[in-house]
């Protein structure tokens, strides 16, 4: 790159999208600190400490929970390849973007793939759940907690015990969910969870904790073919972030700086604390969106508090508005996907995010562009 280019210097914004959600600045500052080899003992000790802080955060003893180098995707492709062999069948429900994504990944694994559709917005009764499960009978369900294109909130406490009695593996997505809304892998019989950090856990993109239930990976121990992934074989990274301290490749080390300090910040407020402060700013938004004559597209009841997705009036010019948020206000809020494309804002109140003076903030900005 030739010499003459400046520095990059960012545009001011405040990241109330679908993610990524504001920084806080000691965890930009701690991936400001230098770096450690990552077979240092230090950074093992971190490692240690970034899995224990993942456990408290999935509620979960699962000795198998770490950090994927990668996004969400790669959570969700971890999940999906260490649990599916080629001709095994997996239910995916599909209600939005990510639901749809996993139906994908599970075909590229050789899943034999079967798709419970609902409609956006919509989410799955468990009634319709166990049908299918009782007609496909699966090795694996996967499903959306959070479905970020929808603004949808799926319940789930109660599936982990249903897949069990059908002897089904059960996927769940909490990309949306994780560190902003209750989270309870071990309650609720959750065998495969994968999440990103660049939501509710406030760090920039690039990890994606997981974890894998005893009965996963007895699954995973007994396959008949090797993981069609050599980067996200669990085996493998098992041995990496196990006992062992084999290397397998080298860790992102910032990124993991960054997620310890996340921990850290999250520990201090307090999970309940955490999910209660999502809960009341969410609130306060929706009363604001009301009493702008706007209504969300998920159903009463099933609105996510970390993402507010808001169907965008009659005749309202959708990029404009966006642009105009962004250019005057320094506000990013997220456009529809997919099905929703144009039809839907997505107001994210996520982690850092998720704050009184943000909700005032884009309320009045919204007031003020659509007057
Ligand atoms: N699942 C859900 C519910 C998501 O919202 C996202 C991203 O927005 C993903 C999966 C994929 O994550 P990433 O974009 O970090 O790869």
């Amino acid at each position: 790159m030739p010499s003459k280019h400046n520095a990059f210097i960012p545009a001011p914004r405040i990241l109330l999208g679908p993610g990524p959600s504001d920084v806080p600045p000691r965890v930009l500052q701690a991936m400001a600190t230098p770096l450690v080899g990552h077979l240092d003992p230090s950074f093992l000790s971190l490692m240690n400490a970034v899995q224990d802080g993942l456990r408290g955060l999935f509620r979960t003893d699962n000795q198998m929970t770490l950090a994927i180098s990668g996004t969400g995707s790669a959570g969700m492709e971890t999940c999906i390849v260490n649990l599916i062999e080629p001709g095994d069948s997996m239910l995916v429900c599909v209600n939005g973007v990510f639901g749809k994504r996993m139906t994908d990944v599970a075909e590229r694994a050789g899943a034999e793939v079967h798709v419970l559709e609902r409609p956006w917005g919509e989410v799955f009764s468990i009634e319709e759940i166990e049908e299918a499960l009782a007609k496909h009978k699966p090795k694996a369900m996967g499903i959306v907690h959070a479905e970020t294109s929808t603004g949808a909130w799926q319940p789930v406490e109660q599936l982990g015990a249903l897949c069990r009695e059908h002897d089904t593996l059960l996927v769940l997505d909490t990309v949306t969910s994780l560190g902003g809304v209750p989270v309870e892998i071990d309650e609720w019989d959750v065998d495969a969870v994968y999440s990103g950090t660049q939501k509710c856990l406030s760090c920039p993109p690039g990890l994606a904790p997981v974890s894998f239930s005893s009965r996963a990976m007895h699954a995973i121990t007994n396959r008949q073919r090797k993981v069609q992934s050599w980067y996200l074989d669990i085996n493998m990274l098992a041995n990496y972030w196990g006992t062992e301290r084999a290397y397998h490749h080298t860790a992102p080390i910032t990124m993991n700086y960054a997620l310890y300090e996340s921990l850290r910040t999250i520990f201090e407020e307090g999970l309940e604390a955490r999910w209660a402060r999502h809960d009341l700013n969410h609130r306060a938004l929706k009363a604001g969106i009301h009493a702008l004559g706007m209504r969300y597209t998920a159903a009463e009841g099933h609105q996510l508090p970390t993402l507010n997705a808001v169907s965008i009036p009659d005749g309202v010019d959708d990029a404009a508005v966006r642009m105009t948020l962004l250019e005057d206000f320094g506000i990013e809020i997220g456009g529809g996907l997919g099905a929703f494309k144009g039809k839907a804002w997505r107001i994210g109140l996520m982690g850092h995010s998720s704050r009184k003076s943000n909700v005032f903030l884009v309320l009045s900005a919204l007031e003020q562009v659509l007057r």
